[in-house]
């Protein structure tokens, strides 16, 4: 409870800057970092904060959110058509990005979705890259087309479908040659046999560790070829990804699937949600607000401060909050996550306070209904030390324990209703009375 219910500009500044500074680390183009953090200031801005947690965490997890949005919020399968025709898959990219790996990859991918499969190398320039792709086809039991180098290559992928279509094969693909750079002919080799072969799918092979020049690369790519999505790999390193975001937001084509290594079995869908969580590297403070979310029921949140308010907070509700306190995980596992205080905290006093609780819970426990709805009936009535007795008794402590543990409770009863009042207080923040 921190008395802010709403996001501001002013509450959330430390917060942006920190989120700015996750996705210029993860190697987020610094364009689309500046284009991203004014579309969360827009949507952010006036947002309810969710009880329990800060301006701050709630910002990084409506980020969270929006940048799953971006990418795509769902898995977008491979294109598998279903006239009889083959679906042509088309891999272009920089020469090392991983295409001819890729291309091994994905049929493997069609192989345990039963779709029968065929590969084309129509990368004329290297005679070794014919031969990867042979080996990395045998690996799997996939056949390879091939014409040697001396080939035009649209008239080896004409020549390979041809092939394909008459053994009925279902997808096709396509591993084409690379460069270093963009150049003007790669341009036009990929632009023909796009036509040629009338690709289902162009996907662009992105190696993640490109960072920022994924940008201009996809640029490059979706203007002059067109593409229709985009395979990111070598995310098996400790690169956090920020080529996939700068890829969807140039392009607006999703990215399909990840690498994760050179084996072929080393391919996974692509899960936006999780990418995001990778990019913004805030794990700890996502998971707070979530469990926060899970547990934390507003209209609950602000009965309970009315309560604390007009001094009537009783036993009743001291349970309902400790026990989610303990939904959301130990209390020191929580105070863990909290960034910045992580590494403060004490951990006996932390013990000390969980056993308090645990024992607190077993006394309140043991009192009857009408005690937990009035904890004056403890202390004021002339019946209260009998009842105290008998409630130790029956909960298995000591009657010093029960009779700490009382005026502990009326302590903090006092506490928070002097605390609330200041929180909840006129409209400019000073307190009320
Ligand atoms: P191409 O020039 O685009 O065809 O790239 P290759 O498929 O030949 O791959 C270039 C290098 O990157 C090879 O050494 C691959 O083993 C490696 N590689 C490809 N994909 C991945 C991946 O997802 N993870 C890792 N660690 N290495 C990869
Ligand atoms: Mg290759």
């Amino acid at each position: 409870m921190r008395g802010v219910d709403k996001i501001t500009e002013k509450n959330v500044t430390g917060a942006m800057k920190d989120v700015k500074r996750a996705l210029l680390d993860a190697d987020v183009n610094l364009r689309v970092v500046n284009a991203l953090l004014k579309q969360i200031k827009a949507r952010a801005v006036g947002a309810d904060v969710t009880p329990g947690v800060e301006p701050g965490q709630m910002l990084v997890k409506i980020m969270h959110e929006e940048l799953t949005k971006i990418m795509g919020s769902n898995q977008a399968p491979l294109a598998n058509r279903t006239d009889g025709e083959p679906t042509v898959v088309l891999l272009a990219g920089l020469q090392g990005a991983g295409k001819t790996t890729a291309a091994a990859k994905l049929a493997l991918y069609c192989l345990k979705e039963e779709r029968s499969v065929m590969m084309i190398a129509a990368d004329v320039y290297r005679p070794a890259a014919i031969d990867q792709l042979k080996t990395l086809g045998k690996s799997i039991e996939v056949d390879v087309f091939q014409m040697g180098t001396d080939v035009n290559p649209r008239e080896i992928v004409r020549k390979g479908l041809q092939e394909g279509k008459t053994r009925k094969i279902n997808t096709i693909i396509v591993d084409t040659a690379g460069r270093q750079v963009i150049d003007a002919k790669l341009m036009k080799e990929l632009k023909d046999i796009k036509s040629v072969s009338k690709a289902d799918e162009t996907l662009l092979v992105v190696d993640a560790m490109t960072g920022q020049e994924a940008a201009t690369l996809t640029r490059s790519f979706n203007d002059e070829v067109g593409i229709t999505g985009a395979i990111l790999t070598k995310l098996d390193g400790d690169t956090r990804g920020g080529a996939a975001l700068s890829v969807q937001q140039v392009s607006g084509s999703p990215i399909k699937f990840i690498g994760v290594g050179e084996k072929v079995q080393k391919l996974e869908p692509f899960y936006p949600e999780r990418m995001a969580s990778r990019i913004l590297g805030m794990g700890d403070v996502l998971t707070i607000v979530e469990k926060a979310q899970d547990v934390m029921d507003e209209a609950e949140a602000e009965k309970m401060t009315r309560k604390m308010m007009e001094n009537k907070f009783d036993f009743n509700d001291f349970l309902k909050q400790t026990k989610m306190l303990s939904q959301m995980g130990s209390l020191g596992g929580l105070m863990k996550m909290m960034p910045g205080i992580g590494g403060q905290i004490n951990e006996s006093k932390l013990k000390e306070a969980e056993v308090k609780l645990k024992v607190a819970d077993s006394i309140i426990k043991s009192m009857t209904k009408q005690e937990r709805g009035n904890p004056e009936l403890l202390y004021t009535a002339p019946s209260s030390r009998s009842r105290v007795e008998r409630i130790a008794n029956g909960s298995g402590r000591s009657l010093a324990q029960a009779k700490n543990m009382i005026s502990d409770f009326q302590k903090m009863r006092t506490m928070m209703q002097r605390m609330s009042k200041q929180m909840v207080g006129g409209p400019d923040g000073t307190p009320a009375e």
